[in-house]
């Protein structure tokens, strides 16, 4: 006889499992609390869906934090396979510049979802709407809240993909850490990840810096380095060129409530070259703007500099480029959640087993941004949500 299979939560992950499960072992149901799938999924889309990466596996596993628990998840499906399994879908991706895999263009978030769903579909999956999970029974029944009052579901296997705390307006709210809880399961509290990081600017340059860019540069926090591009706002910076550095800022904020970055304004050039370039002859203009042509600053560059150097500082080369390339900030704290891409917290990497399984509850599986790990924007999480649902899927075939 067929199993029964409860997957609650209707993200990404949620998605490849149930349309990887096998029909003919499993009757497999969907609880959604929202009256549609994917709807993280699709806001993802909003600055186009950015699905994966190309690195290889060694250089894409790395991005993880930690990682052991995600490589077996990742060799069974990686990148390439995810590729593949959407060209199946008839969903063609490209290459972007940055080694960022994407829908081929012209194809709409909506449409890869679409494509998601007619998998779904062929595959016999039953999706119920409107069912917000609520807890567990004594007996270990699922309970849901719906339109009609609550209802309890058995089922053989369920698995948790209810996702992470950012973007609540979604649908993913981590508002079930305390069900885990209760069931002596360990949780982490959520914090925010890929998300805005605050600084305080000085007033009387905030005017000119607000809203700019800082493109081709370098961030550095403790010992790690990423290269890219970052964005000035009122309350700090944001970006991809700092998303990376979430872990150490967050390590860095935890042990001493502020966290140091340095940013090199000017990777392109060493220290000496800058040197050299601000040591030819001055002619006919001011020092400032030999400084600006020779080492191409822009307004928000020389803003952030006279920010930080007194007038000596700034006329003194060494001092002057050494700032340049090292300009020392201070983070307070991180942006909030709800503006967050991502989060980290929920159930402990500690309780489950290497296939997902709760060691606490057998029978019972947790995949997805519900668990504890921190990844880059770069395609990295969808990745892992569906690297995680694959591979669980397979395995859960395989033993049935
Ligand atoms: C602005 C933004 C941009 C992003 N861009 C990218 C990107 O370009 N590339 C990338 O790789 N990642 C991106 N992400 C991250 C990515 O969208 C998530 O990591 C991914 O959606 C997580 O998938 P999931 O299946 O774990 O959970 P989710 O997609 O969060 O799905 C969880 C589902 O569970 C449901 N649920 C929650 N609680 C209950 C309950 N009690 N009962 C029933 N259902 C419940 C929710 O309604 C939701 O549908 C982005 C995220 C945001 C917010």
């Amino acid at each position: 006889m067929k199993k029964t299979i409860s997957i609650i939560g209707g993200g990404p992950g949620a998605i490849i499992l149930a349309s990887e499960l096998d029909p003919k072992k499993y009757s497999v149901s969907i609880f959604e609390k929202n009256t549609a799938l994917g709807r993280k999924f699709l806001v993802a889309g909003d600055g186009g869906l950015n699905l994966t990466h190309s690195e290889n596996e060694k250089e894409f596993v790395s991005r993880y934090t930690p990682k052991d628990f995600l490589t077996n998840a990742f060799s069974h499906f990686s990148n390439k396979d995810l590729i593949a399994w959407m060209n199946d879908l008839g969903i063609e991706t490209f290459v972007g510049s940055s080694g960022r895999i994407f829908p081929k263009k012209g194809i709409k978030p909506i449409d890869v979802l679409k494509a998601m769903e007619e998998k779904l579909k062929q595959q016999s999956v039953k999706i119920n709407f409107k069912h917000e999970w609520q807890g567990f029974s004594e007996t270990n029944e699922l309970i849901f809240k719906t339109a009609t009052g609550n209802k309890k579901i058995k089922s053989d296997l369920a698995v948790f993909c209810l996702g992470g705390a950012s973007w609540p307006v979604t649908g993913s709210k981590g508002d079930w850490l305390t069900i885990f809880k209760g069931k002596g399961i360990d949780v982490i509290p959520f914090s925010a990840s890929n998300c805005s990081f605050k600084i305080e600017w000085p007033k009387d340059i905030l005017k000119s810096i607000e809203g700019k860019p800082l493109k081709n540069i370098s961030v550095k926090c403790g010992n790690k380095i990423h290269f890219g591009e970052v964005v000035i706002t009122a309350t700090g910076i944001e970006g991809s060129g700092i998303y990376p550095l979430s872990p150490q800022i967050r390590d860095e904020l935890n042990k001493k409530n502020e966290a140091k970055i340095f940013i090199d304004l000017k990777p392109d050039l060493s220290f000496d070259e800058m040197i050299e370039r601000i040591s030819k002859p001055v002619s006919k203009i001011s020092y400032t703007e030999h400084v600006v042509k020779q080492l191409n600053l822009n307004k928000t560059q020389i803003a952030l500099l006279k920010s930080k150097l007194s007038k000596s500082d700034f006329l003194d080369p060494g001092i002057l480029v050494n700032n340049l390339k090292n300009l020392e900030l201070t983070i307070f704290s991180l942006g909030p959640i709800e503006d967050a891409i991502s989060t980290v917290g929920g159930i402990s990497l500690n309780e489950i087993s290497e296939k997902f399984e709760l060691k606490k509850l057998p029978n019972n599986f947790v995949i997805g941004e519900m668990l504890d790990y921190d990844a880059p924007t770069g395609g990295y999480l969808l990745q892992s949500c569906f690297s995680m649902g694959k591979f669980l899927a397979n395995h859960l075939n395989d033993r049935a």
